[in-house]
């Protein structure tokens, strides 16, 4: 059975693998761009290192496949080089929320990928239930995740603050439960680990962990198999702190629920403190029983709701300096308004932006992060109608909708219109045909004249072209 603690072996035993690490970046760095090295080896975090076998953490699936696609060989001569021949490396993907719960670490664990193998699952170090590990339990939170880098917001702030009075004062004050709700991708697991790390870094909480509900049954089931039941019951009892994250897969597992319940219970008379989280309110849980629910509401309830646009941007800013990647205003601005209900999302197009811009040589722009965004973003914004760009158009050009479709031939009027009718080649799937009808009946040869007539203006007026980009933009961002 392994459960989430850490021993003081296991800290030397990271310190050796960081160490380890930092020698193969000295050489990798001189190997690659300076844009691909901040993107796709500073993120990475050494974990641990056992003989030869080297064991790293990436922030998430795709970041994993970049490496092994792009980066295997360098990879496998660097850590050669470094840790000695037949050597290996093996990733964890830390960031795949709801995957199956930990299994002891065989190699089952691990998916084969040629010279290289990948695990993806969270990792769990091994440690044994005797009793002098119980005397030197540290947390298992991740150090990636702190009240620092978590950005406030309306939509977390009754969250944060209390998951920090909490972290201030374990079993002390009345949110206990503390129960954290919310969407996925919104940041109940970053806070809940903040919150950890804060706990154990104050020394307020001697005895934490964190676990998935998913890991307490898995180890729960374990424990009926090997008759030990007892000793995970008193493991978990004897925590100042107990996280337990995603409680709403308890669902429909009576036996762990009742275990769970009688673990809250000690905990709780005990003036321990418990946090939780779900991805709806407790009294929305399905398939849990009645007296748990009751139980996870007789402390604090709070949600966290999707992020609004400043805080996206101000989110999307921070992950870009913890990267040391610059992001311009108008890239960052264009993918906070169309990135709306997920952060994990939010990140994802951060890694693929600068990766792309990396390795097809392109400039990081509003065209690059569209690119991007298609492939990231399965709703990305409604499609843009030729009437939204007549409007924005005419407001720029400040002329009435109505005489883009009157007969006019006044200079300014025929110069919005065409410079509509381009906007609406560029930007939607219309057909010419389509286009001219928005365009008072107007043929279809009309509209290929415009569009070339606008062309060419552009390449031979800068200062129109500039204005034409300020229009798109605008038309892009639904300003
Ligand atoms: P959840 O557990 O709610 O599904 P996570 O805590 O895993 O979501 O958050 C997803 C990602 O978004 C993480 O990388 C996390 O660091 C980031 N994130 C979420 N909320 C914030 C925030 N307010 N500030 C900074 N990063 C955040
Ligand atoms: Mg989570």
């Amino acid at each position: 059975m392994n459960f989430p603690v850490q021993t003081d072996q296991f800290v030397d035993n990271q310190k050796l693998a960081s160490k380890t690490w930092e020698q193969c970046l000295s050489i990798i760095k001189d190997q690659v761009s300076t844009l691909s090295f901040k993107t796709w080896f500073l993120p990475v975090i050494p974990v641990s290192i056992n003989g030869n076998e080297l064991t790293v953490q990436v922030p998430s699936q795709f970041f994993y496949d970049w490496l092994e696609e792009h980066y295997n060989t360098l990879l496998h001569n660097t850590i050669a080089a470094v840790v000695g021949e037949n050597s290996r490396l093996f990733y964890i993907v830390t960031s795949e929320e709801n995957l199956p719960p930990n299994q002891e670490s065989t190699d089952n664990d691990f998916i084969s990928t040629g010279t290289e193998l990948v695990r993806t699952q969270p990792f769990t170090p091994h440690v044994s239930l005797r009793t002098e590990n119980l005397q030197s339990i540290k947390s298992n939170f991740n150090p990636r995740y702190t009240f620092e880098n978590f950005i406030k917001g309306d939509c977390n702030q009754l969250a944060r603050a209390a998951a920090l009075a909490v972290a201030n004062n374990p079993g002390g004050t009345s949110f206990n439960p503390l129960v954290l709700y919310g969407g996925t991708g919104l940041g109940k697991t970053h806070l809940m680990h903040a919150l950890g790390n804060h706990a154990a870094a104050n020394g307020k909480a001697k005895r934490i962990a964190y676990l998935s509900s998913e890991k307490f049954t898995v180890d729960f089931v374990e424990a009926i198999q090997g008759d030990k039941v007892q000793e995970f019951s008193s493991f978990y009892r004897s925590m100042d702190l107990l996280v337990v994250d995603d409680i709403q897969f308890f669902a429909g597992k009576e036996k762990t629920q009742d275990n769970f319940f009688h673990t809250f219970n000690a905990l709780y008379q005990h003036g321990k403190q418990i946090v939780l989280s779900s991805d709806v309110p407790p009294k929305e849980l399905r398939g849990l029983d009645e007296r748990l629910i009751s139980r996870f509401q007789c402390g604090l309830t709070a949600d966290i709701q999707p992020p609004d646009l400043e805080t996206r941007i101000a989110i999307l800013q921070k992950k870009s300096e913890e990267n040391s990647l610059e992001l311009p205003s108008d890239v960052l601005e264009f993918i906070a308004v169309n990135v709306k209900n997920n952060i994990r999302e939010l990140e994802g197009c951060l890694i693929s932006l600068f990766a792309r811009a990396s390795l097809e040589n392109r400039e990081i722009g509003v065209d690059l992060a569209k690119d991007v965004l298609r492939v990231i973003v399965n709703d990305l914004r409604t499609p843009i109608s030729i009437d939204q760009i007549q409007k924005v158009v005419c407001s720029y050009f400040d002329i009435p909708v109505d005489l883009l479709r009157a007969k006019t031939r006044r200079h300014e009027v025929v110069i919005a219109r065409q410079t509509a009718m381009f906007l609406a080649k560029d930007l939607t799937n219309s057909s010419l045909k389509t286009i001219g009808l928005h365009f008072g009946g107007r043929d279809h040869s009309t509209v290929i004249h415009a569009c070339q007539a606008i062309e060419e203006f552009q390449k031979t007026d800068n200062n129109f072209k500039q204005q034409v980009d300020q229009i798109r933009r605008k038309i892009e961002l639904n300003e």
